[in-house]
């Protein structure tokens, strides 16, 4: 059964309220709690002892710890650890002039997250247990929840109690055991995800739509252009790459449940993605930017089709080997990097010429169920449906789908 993260709204009388809030700080003192018990540390014994061990030693001398639940408190541990890892990788690469990770504000809302225990779910109603220990002998705090009724779910395993800046509401967040709807199709798609096409999809009868991934580039290229000015790690430099993930992510929503929608139209049951490792930026990000930022919102896209699909029964196997798949000619195998002209034209000397993602889709499909979707010969000239959509500046959003033209068959 596919797990998939809920959002819901947190609907509270305003006492109710008030303890979630002081259970939240004091999750953000622990946290720093931990945090300057661990500098004070570094400064006697001149390292860093980051073992759960050694922070549950720290633990048992922080009074607010006793505040909640003390299975979330461990979660909130486990938070300071993974600031001091990637404090640590910051650190290695030469990208931080900081001696140890940050404190959170003292008035921040940190969440609050339950794993399998501690709390109960039964329809809206939600309970969580704040441990025995508060000093106001509140034990436990009851509200109601509501979120968009289109994914039925069975079991919950997480919720996290999370206040969203943005919104300046208290949310819930669910990791649920999805049931999937019931899919009886047969068919199969491929993909080929890049940069200028986000997405290139193959089906069977041949036809390809291009997702253009233009609008994407352009966001992510202007942010990365006003954070270049600020100190990276900054307040403001988070909050600006906070941004850019939201409308990126909300781009890659629309894309991908688009595509998801089209699938089921033409009852897809199997969809095959070429390996990541082929990314390439051509965007120029100033050095300091590592990698893996580069490369998220492609993974974030796969993760998204993966769920999308497994709640509409469509399995996602991102596993295809796309090497040589964007060189070679379709029709008759030869491969050649020449054979990729200009303005994203694949033409061979064959007689073939296409797209050249939409070449690459037709190849990764071929490569992933060992079989062409439909035989094409020299002299064609496929053409694809393109889907391209944007996105308003500074947060208002309109999306907009242009189909032009049907790939020939
Ligand atoms: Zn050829």
């Amino acid at each position: 059964m596919p797990l998939i993260t809920i959002r819901a709204q947190i609907q509270a009388d305003k006492e109710t309220e008030e303890i979630l809030k002081d259970a939240m700080r004091c999750a953000t003192k622990v946290y720093n709690g931990l945090l300057w018990h661990l500098r004070e540390e570094q400064k006697q014994t001149g390292a860093v002892d980051i073992s759960r061990k050694n922070l549950n030693k720290i633990l048992r001398k922080l009074p607010r710890a006793n505040s909640y639940y003390s299975m979330s408190v461990q979660l909130t541990r486990d938070e300071v650890r993974a600031a001091y890892k990637s404090f640590f990788t910051l650190k290695n690469k030469g990208l931080t002039k900081h001696d140890a990770p940050s404190f959170r504000p003292k008035e921040q809302l940190s969440p609050i997250k339950y794993v399998q225990s501690g709390f109960t779910v039964k329809g809206e109603e939600v309970t969580i247990s704040l441990g025995r220990k508060r000093n106001d002998g509140i034990e436990k705090v009851s509200f109601r929840i509501s979120h968009r009724p289109d994914v039925e779910y069975k079991n919950v395993r997480e919720l996290s109690i999370i206040y969203d800046k943005d919104s300046g509401r208290m949310e819930a967040r669910l990791v649920v055991e999805a049931v999937p709807q019931q899919n009886n199709g047969v068919g199969r798609a491929a993909v080929d995800i890049g940069e200028t096409i986000l997405m290139a999809a193959a089906f069977d009868d041949g036809t390809v739509i291009l997702y253009s991934g233009r609008m994407i580039k352009s966001v992510r290229r202007y942010w990365n252009k006003v954070r270049s000015k600020l100190e990276r790690n900054s307040r403001r430099w988070k909050e600006i790459a906070h941004k850019e993930k939201r409308q990126v992510e909300h781009l890659l929503h629309i894309a991908t449940s688009h595509f998801i929608r089209e699938c089921l139209k033409r009852g897809v049951r199997e969809i095959s993605v070429g390996q990541l490792a082929g990314i390439q930026e051509s965007t120029n990000y100033s050095k300091e930017i590592n990698q893996r930022l580069h490369a998220w919102p492609y993974r974030k896209l796969v993760q998204m089709l993966k769920y999308k699909g497994a709640l509409v029964g469509i399995s996602v196997n991102d596993n295809v080997d796309e090497r040589f798949t964007s060189i070679t000619c379709h029709v008759c195998g030869k491969a050649l990097s020449s054979n990729r002209k200009h303005r994203g034209v694949y033409s061979c000397s064959c007689g073939w010429k296409a797209q050249a993602d939409v070449n690459a889709a037709l190849n990764i499909y071929e490569r992933a169920y060992n079989v062409s979707p439909v035989k094409w010969s020299s002299g064609q000239v496929a053409r694809p449906a393109v889907v391209s959509f944007r996105l308003g500046w500074h947060g208002v959003v309109e999306p907009k789908f242009k189909l032009k033209g049907v790939c020939a068959s």
